[in-house]
């Protein structure tokens, strides 16, 4: 089932000195459960794509439908994964990850039952209540994603949700954030300047031009032998297949 479609759609932003034209002729389809990541150059208009998606913005030209619905305001049906984890150093794990939960005015047991439930799965159990500080960054981002899965949002947009993180922190952390959101059948939309981690968490790979701009390629990404974990896509024949035609596109945009 199609559940994100753009349809034609341009964004510009006014200020009172100058319009610039993020976003033009935008023709996007994206089904139910699939991992699609966005790369493109800097400043291209990845995040300004996610805002049109959530309904925090309105599109200059063009539709945006959720679940075949004109997007109109933000929806309820769309959870966030940011670059900082926003957690709440006064409040410990469990009450950080019932935030969203109290916010949306959820059912307080219900919800609680949630969180200790998705916090145990995912390896967080010990952590109920202990203070942030005591969390590693990859531990943070995991209780992060747990607080936006307490809500039950359909799609997850991530917007470079590791790049505060070290490499080694990043490469376990997408596995794993990868799983979770296969294994609970989300839909996501990854934005990621890091071409490796957008092959190897997703199913595909869509490459921005430079302002204005739009879709210049959609790659779907396929495996002779079945879908590997990401870590371990990084060592298939397909994946450096893949990183090479999208490192040669974003070299391309860089210099003409
Ligand atoms: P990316 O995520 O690809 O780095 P953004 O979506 O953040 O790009 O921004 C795309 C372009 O739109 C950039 O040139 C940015 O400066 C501009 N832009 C983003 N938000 C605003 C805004 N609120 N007002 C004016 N210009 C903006």
């Amino acid at each position: 089932m199609t559940q994100i479609e753009l349809r034609d759609v341009s964004l510009h932003y006014f200020t009172p000195k100058e319009e610039t034209k993020a976003l033009q002729h935008i023709n996007l389809s994206i089904q139910e459960g699939e991992f699609i990541s966005i790369v493109g150059p800097s400043g291209c208009g990845k995040s300004t794509l996610l805002s049109l998606i959530s309904g925090m913005i309105k599109p200059t030209e063009g539709d945006v439908r959720l679940f075949g619905e004109k997007v109109k305001e933000p929806s309820k049906r769309i959870g966030y994964m940011l670059q900082h984890d926003h957690l709440f150093e006064w409040r410990d794990i469990l009450n950080n990850v019932l935030v969203g939960a109290e916010i949306r005015g959820m059912d307080r047991q219900e919800a609680k039952d949630r969180a200790l439930h998705l916090l145990h799965r995912y390896g967080l159990g010990e952590f109920v209540h202990h203070s942030p500080k005591q969390l590693s960054g990859g531990m943070r981002q995991r209780v992060a994603l747990i607080r936006t899965l307490v809500v039950k949002p359909e799609i997850l947009l991530l917007d470079e949700p590791f790049s505060a993180l070290d490499y080694q922190t990043r490469l376990n952390l997408s596995d794993e954030i990868s799983s979770i959101l296969r294994e609970q059948g989300k839909t996501a939309i990854l934005v990621t300047h890091d071409i490796s981690e957008a092959i190897s968490m997703a199913d595909r790979v869509i490459v921005m031009s430079r302002r204005p701009s739009t879709i210049q390629s959609d790659y779907r990404m396929e495996y002779s032998n079945g879908r590997p974990s990401p870590f371990c896509t990084r060592e298939t024949p397909e994946y450096h297949t893949y990183f090479n035609k999208i490192w040669r596109e974003l070299e391309e945009n860089v210099r003409t």
